[in-house]
């Protein structure tokens, strides 16, 4: 069972719903969705997990201020403040951009939520894991936890691991391959380390170029101490041109997934994950017989805002979807 004592988490595991495409069947697999974007309100999906550590860490060790970096529609960001503001921690949040996007429902949310937002030019955002930042945010809003961008390092890998504690009990048994949308890796890599050997596991990067991954999660594993169980690849091809870029089929799937499903995705990760799954079925790439579970980390949040450039998007599609 996950044990992550805030408000709104019910410790219950999360739904595996079986999606019921044609095009599945056609391939002989079966694939399920783990839902763990309705385990909490707020906390989106896998941000729930990267938190968890890093806040029982800041805790314990007596800080009561928490800070950490995101873009304008960071779901970490939005995660973090809504954490803080349940456990009595004082958040801050370094946004890269300018005083005028916090008028957007991400940070606005944050906001409310007492989450004091400061905001910082690109260049100073590409610095932001010096020291030398570490130092001047201390100057300015004194003694601080520092969560890296996204919410990475070991604790967020350890967190990431107890995803498998929220798999029905008995579902994980006849699983033989998990696959899921890659950003910072952090949450693949916690999952690599926590692993059942009968399960592979593919990340679909939604950022392009990601072959750099395989490097970079090698190395969040061996800093977290944890062991790389190999047993897992990217999908490189997902990213519909780069990451929060949403291509004309991208907005498609996500509407017509819907209507076929009732499951909302969202453009950055879970909507890029299913289309790239999708894609490399009707590409024979999943043998028959497999037995697949994707997960749903969440990030519907961030599509407030985003139901024009969706619509005029998939209005302007023309071609076939794989469903
Ligand atoms: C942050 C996020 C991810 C990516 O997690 P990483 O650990 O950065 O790879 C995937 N899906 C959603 C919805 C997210 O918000």
């Amino acid at each position: 069972m996950i044990n992550i004592p805030w408000p709104g988490v019910s410790g219950a595991p999360a739904r595996l719903q079986p999606l019921l495409l044609p095009l599945y069947r056609q391939a002989g697999i079966e694939v399920s969705l783990l839902r763990l974007d309705e385990l909490h309100s707020q906390v989106s999906g896998n941000k729930l997990f990267k938190l968890k550590y890093h806040l029982e860490q800041a805790m314990s060790a007596g800080y009561r201020r928490v800070i950490s970096f995101g873009g304008a529609f960071s779901n970490h960001l939005h995660a973090l403040a809504f954490a803080g503001r349940v456990m009595g921690l004082e958040t801050i949040g370094v946004v890269r951009g300018e005083p005028g996007y916090a008028d957007n429902p991400t940070l606005r949310d944050a906001a409310d939520w007492g989450m004091r937002l400061h905001f910082v030019d690109r260049r100073t955002y590409r610095c932001k894991q010096t020291p030398e930042v570490a130092d001047r945010l201390r100057d300015r809003f004194g003694d601080c936890y520092i969560i890296a961008e996204g919410g990475a390092g070991p604790p967020a890998l350890q967190g990431c691991g107890e995803i498998f504690d929220a798999f029905p009990a008995g579902a994980l048994a006849g699983t033989g391959l998990v696959g899921l949308a890659v950003g910072t890796g952090s949450t693949l890599a916690g999952l690599v380390a926590a692993r059942p050997e009968h399960c592979r596991l593919l990340g679909f990067p939604v950022l392009r170029g990601g072959d750099f991954l395989y490097r970079d999660i090698a190395s969040q594993l061996r800093e977290a101490g944890l062991a790389d169980s190999a047993g897992w690849q990217l999908q490189l091809d997902a990213h519909e041109g780069g990451y929060g870029r949403v291509s004309l089929q991208l907005a498609a799937f996500l509407h017509a997934f819907e209507q076929e499903t009732g499951i909302c995705l969202d453009p950055v990760y879970t909507g890029k994950l299913l289309l790239g799954f999708n894609r490399l079925v009707v590409s024979g790439g999943i043998a028959a017989g497999t037995r697949v579970v994707l997960i749903h980390t969440g990030g519907l949040q961030g599509l407030r805002g985003m139901a024009k450039t969706l619509y005029d998007r998939r209005s302007a599609f023309r071609g076939a979807l794989p469903l």
